[in-house]
């Protein structure tokens, strides 16, 4: 099988914008210790809220496999996440198995580091390279209520430490920034990492799901918060590593390392998005904000081979024109109802 940029489906599929599938997120679970309101807002997942069950979940021996076939296409990069990945207890065993795929040459997990500090070691260990953690803000009020009251800013800290001290590295902090919410703390969580090795990344608000109520008017655009840190600090802007990364990259003049803006809503990254998503269930999502996905797990416990599941994933990646960041301004308000994926169950 072939698209129309002559690629065979068995070896790197590229989709109908050309773009190669090169990064699988894995959501191993749709549960979280947290209540972010900008993620799962606590009066939407609540008590009653039915998350999946064991069974519906993937099993780890599930997971390995999917991801194995998806590198044999072509994906170099797995990143762990959720939900949030630690409630996993056997975390640290999948990312053992995952490690020894051969031509994974990235392996990371994104989390929001309340039980980070005890396994951090175990992880890396395992062969984990490194995690993203996500921290919005270092005032503890603010911490708390962007938590959605679960959150300890201590806790988190420590694990910060922790996996820098486990060679976690480099520790990437993923700042959402909302305006009126927390929007007024980054300098300060900027002055914090200064010097310290690890990469802010300040990342827009993004009409994710349809669950957080989002608004334009909450979103504080990267340019924005670059012109705010330009009142403290002479910044410049530094070269991608890689084609395609998603945060636009700036060193800071005087040394103290690097700050990462992620722009999904006023300057799309959609031309170089490379990435699928796995939720726990094992649906595969082709965009952050696609309104349905294609179960690959449903095929599988059908019985389908290797081949047959590679197969699969190569059509869903043949066929795949999403570019929603893209189209995003120009939509209707109407439109932008759509229904759409969760990110407690794509991960982010
Ligand atoms: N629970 C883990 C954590 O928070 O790191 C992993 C899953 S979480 C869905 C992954 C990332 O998505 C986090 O960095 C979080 O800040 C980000 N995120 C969630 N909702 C968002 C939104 N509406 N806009 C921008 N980023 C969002
Ligand atoms: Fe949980 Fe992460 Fe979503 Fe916050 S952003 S609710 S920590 S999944
Ligand atoms: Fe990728 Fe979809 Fe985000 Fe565009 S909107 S960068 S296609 S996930």
């Amino acid at each position: 099988m072939q698209n129309a940029a002559g690629v065979t489906a068995k070896t790197n599929p590229r989709d109908q914008m050309g773009r190669p599938l090169r990064d699988l997120r894995i959501s191993l679970l749709d549960q979280c210790n947290f209540r972010c309101p900008y993620c799962m807002p606590e009066t939407e997942f609540h008590a009653d809220y039915e998350f999946l069950t064991r069974q519906q979940r993937l099993s780890h021996d599930e997971i390995v496999r999917l991801a194995s076939i998806a590198v044999n296409l072509g994906v170099t990069k797995l990143r762990l996440t959720g939900g949030e990945p630690l409630l996993d207890k056997k975390v640290a065993d999948l990312v053992a198995r995952l490690a020894k795929i051969e031509g994974v040459d990235d392996l990371a997990l994104t989390t929001n580091a309340m039980l980070l500090a005890p396994v951090a070691q175990k992880l890396a260990a395992a062969g984990l390279h490194r995690v993203t953690i996500s921290l919005d803000t270092l005032d503890t009020d603010i911490f708390r209520a962007m938590s959605g009251g679960r959150g300890d800013l201590a806790t988190v800290i420590k694990g910060i430490e922790a996996a820098e001290q486990a060679g976690l590295s480099p520790v990437k902090i993923n700042t959402v920034v909302q305006r009126g919410v927390n929007d007024h703390t980054v300098l300060d969580l900027l002055e914090h990492f200064r010097g310290s090795g690890h990469i802010v990344r300040l990342i827009e608000y993004m009409d994710v799901g349809n669950r957080n109520n989002w608004r334009l008017e909450e979103v504080v655009s990267s340019r924005e918060s670059l012109q705010q840190i330009e009142t403290r600090w002479p910044v410049r802007p530094v070269d991608p590593t890689y084609h395609g990364e998603v945060a636009r990259r700036y060193e800071y003049v005087d040394g103290a390392g690097e700050i990462g803006f992620i722009s999904s809503v006023t300057e799309p990254f959609c031309g170089s998005c490379s990435r699928a998503r796995l939720s726990a269930d094992g649906v595969l999502y082709t965009c952050l904000f696609a309104s349905a996905g294609t179960s690959l797990r449903d095929p599988m416990r059908n019985g389908a081979d290797d081949e047959e599941l590679a197969d699969i994933l190569s059509r869903i990646w043949l066929r795949r024109n999403d570019r929603y960041s893209e189209l995003r301004p120009t939509d209707a308000p109407l439109k932008r109802m759509r229904s759409k994926v969760e990110m407690y169950r794509v991960g982010g």
